[in-house]
C-alpha cells in the first residue's frame, strides 16, 4: 500500500478537513476522487474502494445484521469484527463475548447505529472500552450506558465531545463510497460527549465470565492508547498501535519515544499469542508482526532502517506489510 506522506498528514483520525471541502456525499459512489491520498490507496485502481473487498476478510464467517453501513464477521471464538468499509479509515470495532458480559472495543465512526448492530449480535450487557480516543474509534460511545476509559487529560478532552468541524474531514470528497445511512445528516455529524464510568489502568483485568482481558497501556500513537490481552485465547487486540498500513508516530499527541517502548513491549508478547487483531483494514494478523513491529522501531532508533521516503518534515520507513511515519525531529542523531 503506497501513500504519499504529504497526503497522509490529512489522513486518519485527527486532522479536520485539511483544507478540503467537506462535501458529504449524498449517497452512492462519487466519481473518481481527485484527492491523491484516497486514490493512492486503491492499489493502482481509480479509487481506494475499487481495491475492496480486501481478500483477508473472505476467511471469516459474515454475520447478518440490518445496516448496510456495517459488515460484521466472526473473527475468533466469541469475537466479532464490526467493520466500516464504506469510509476511507476502514475502521473496525470488536465485540468480545464472555459468558456473563461482553466488551465492545471501540465504537467506530458514529455514522452507523453501533448500538443497534451490537444488540443484534449479543444479549449480554456490554462494556465499552476504547483502544484510544481518536474520533474514528469513539463515534458511538454516547449510545452506551457503561463506558470504561483511561484517566488522562487527552481522554477527558474527548469525553467533552467536539463540534462538526472536528470530524467533517471523515466525510470529505473521496472518503466515503457507500451511501450514508438513511437519516444521517452530514452537516450535523459531530463527536458526541460521553461519560466514563470507571477508569482502567495498566494490568487491570476485565472479567467477562470465562474470559479475562488484561489492559496494557501502550502510548505512542495516541496518549491514551491501550491494547487488550486475552491470555487464555492467545489474542492481542492492538487498536491503532499496529495494523497493516502506515503507523503514525507524528500526529498531534503522538510520541515516537513512547511508541518505540510500546512496540518493544508488544514484540515481547509474540510468543504468547496466536494472532493480533487490528483496528483498520484487516482484522487478524499473525503474531510474527509483533516481532516485526519491535524490530522496526529498534531499527529506526538505531539509525539502521534505510528504506525510507522523505517528505517535508517527515520520513516514512518501509517494512514488510507496514510502514512507520516519523517526524524529522524524532530521527536518531546524525540522521
Ligand atoms: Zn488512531
Amino acid at each position: 500500500m503506497k501513500h504519499r506522506i504529504a497526503n497522509l498528514l490529512c489522513a486518519l483520525s485527527l486532522l479536520p478537513a485539511c483544507g478540503q471541502e467537506s462535501a458529504g456525499p449524498a449517497g452512492g459512489a462519487p466519481a473518481v476522487a481527485d484527492n491523491e491520498q484516497v486514490q493512492s490507496r486503491g492499489a493502482n485502481k481509480d479509487n481506494w474502494w475499487d481495491a475492496l473487498p480486501r481478500p483477508e476478510w473472505a476467511a471469516f464467517e459474515k454475520i447478518p445484521q440490518d445496516q448496510d453501513w456495517f459488515e460484521v464477521y466472526r473473527v475468533a471464538d466469541g469475537v466479532y469484527a464490526i467493520y466500516e468499509p464504506g469510509q476511507f479509515e476502514e475502521v473496525m470495532s470488536f465485540l468480545i463475548e464472555g459468558e456473563e458480559r461482553a466488551l465492545l472495543f471501540d465504537t467506530g465512526l458514529g455514522i452507523g447505529d453501533m448500538r443497534r448492530v451490537v444488540e443484534q449480535l449479543t444479549e449480554l450487557d456490554v462494556i465499552v472500552l476504547n483502544s484510544h480516543t481518536h474520533y474514528d474509534h469513539i463515534g458511538g460511545n454516547w449510545q452506551f450506558d457503561t463506558i470504561y476509559g483511561r484517566d488522562t487529560a487527552y481522554t477527558r478532552g474527548r469525553t467533552a465531545g467536539s463540534p462538526p468541524e472536528a470530524v467533517a474531514g471523515f466525510l470529505q470528497e473521496g472518503w466515503v463510497w457507500k451511501a450514508l445511512p438513511e437519516g444521517f445528516v452530514a452537516g450535523e455529524f459531530s463527536s458526541r460527549a460521553f461519560d466514563i464510568d470507571r477508569y482502567v489502568d495498566e494490568g487491570d483485568r476485565i472479567e467477562l465470565g470465562a474470559r479475562s482481558l488484561e489492559i496494557l497501556v501502550t502510548p505512542g500513537h495516541a496518549p491514551d492508547s491501550i491494547c487488550l490481552l486475552d491470555h487464555e485465547n492467545r489474542l492481542l487486540f492492538t487498536g491503532d498501535t499496529f495494523y497493516l498500513a502506515p503507523l503514525y508516530t507524528h500526529l498531534e499527541g503522538s510520541s515516537f519515544a513512547d511508541y518505540a517502548r510500546s512496540a518493544a513491549r508488544l514484540a515481547g508478547l509474540a510468543g504468547r499469542i496466536d494472532a493480533a487483531l487490528t483496528s483498520h483494514n484487516v482484522p487478524v494478523v499473525e503474531s510474527r508482526y509483533m516481532t516485526a513491529l519491535g524490530a522496526a522501531f529498534a531499527a529506526i532508533e538505531a539509525g539502521t532502517a534505510t528504506d525510507f521516503t522523505l517528505s517535508d518534515g517527515y520520513r516514512e520507513y518501509h517494512f514488510d506489510g507496514f510502514s512507520v511515519i516519523v517526524r524529522d525531529e524524532d530521527q536518531p542523531a546524525g540522521q
